[in-house]
């Protein structure tokens, strides 16, 4: 009869699988599913190396590697992820948390109290990550907006496992927001979908095969969605309400053009860590 590996030899097992199926942090990664399939923490991972996995565990590991060699992204393998520090429940039907987005999310508190910014709206929320944030770290008043009940549903579990209070709506942008909601929000933020089309194929198989298209695919030049908000957003903003996007790397010149277009100044870019253009933001013309 086989006998059962010990936590160590399992852990050199996993890192070597991934690092042949060409992970970059094929370590790390093998770590992460160890320490869930055997309910321990990193430290318990070196210090009861000699330990014996027990063979149910072993399955469900293998079965996890498996899962990861198919490029199922480790986050919806695990269910959870991590964003600005507060965990988030992810799988099939809503996109994973990125770390670019803290930027989104960071600029909004940072401008939230000199500007008085309580009542936001987000559009296109998927888990809920950008309003349960603003609800938890800056006591914003947010309401949460996707056209997917899916995510809808993790973004309901997110903000109860937060113990944020967030209201949320199933609705196509603006389309379904009360009409008596008009002119009620001090800002406007989105991270929509905005890679073109013809892009989606060239992505890594993990984004392009896994992640929903709805999430990524923001139209022929992936300015779709900057265009219906930005056209809709006068109407639902106070008057100088701010509106904020996240945006791809080479669409910062685009969107400060249509946003002063549009009517708002104050128009800036901001850059993420690695120097890309990644946050736009702007005020709408006081009347
Ligand atoms: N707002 C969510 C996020 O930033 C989802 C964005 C999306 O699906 N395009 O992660």
């Amino acid at each position: 009869m086989k006998k059962n590996k010990t936590i160590a030899n399992a852990l050199l097992e996993g890192k070597h699988r991934l690092q042949l199926a060409g992970k970059d942090n094929y370590a790390f990664e093998a770590e992460l599913l160890l320490m869930e399939v055997c309910q321990i923490s990193r430290v318990q991972l070196f210090t009861h190396g000699e330990k014996m996995i027990l063979p149910e565990e072993e399955a469900r590991y293998n079965d996890y590697l498996n899962q990861r060699e198919s490029n199922r992204p480790l986050q919806y393998i695990l269910g959870q992820c991590e964003f600005m520090g507060l965990p988030f429940y992810v799988g099939e039907g809503v996109l994973i948390p990125r770390g670019d987005t803290e930027l989104l999310v960071e600029t909004v508190l940072s401008m939230s109290k000199e500007n008085n910014i309580q009542q936001v709206i987000d559009l296109g929320t998927g888990s809920g990550c950008i309003p349960i944030c603003l609800a938890h770290y800056g006591k914003m008043n947010c309401l949460g907006v996707d056209i997917s009940p899916k995510a809808l549903s993790f973004a309901r579990k997110n903000a109860e496992k937060n113990q944020a209070v967030v209201e949320w709506l199933e609705s196509d942008l603006f389309d379904k927001v009360p009409p008596s909601w008009k002119g009620s929000f001090d800002a406007i933020i989105s991270n929509p979908p905005y890679i073109a089309k013809a892009e989606i194929g060239t992505l890594m198989p993990e984004v392009r095969d896994f992640e929903p298209k709805n999430a990524l695919d923001g139209g022929e030049d992936g300015l779709a969605f900057y265009q219906r908000i930005i056209k809709d957003s006068r109407h639902w903003l106070k008057n100088g309400g701010w509106l904020f996007f996240e945006i791809g790397y080479d669409q910062g010149k685009a969107l400060l053009s249509m946003m002063m277009e549009a009517g708002f100044s104050q128009c800036t870019l901001r850059k993420d860590l690695a120097g890309l253009d990644r946050v736009v933001f702007g005020k709408l013309k006081e009347n």
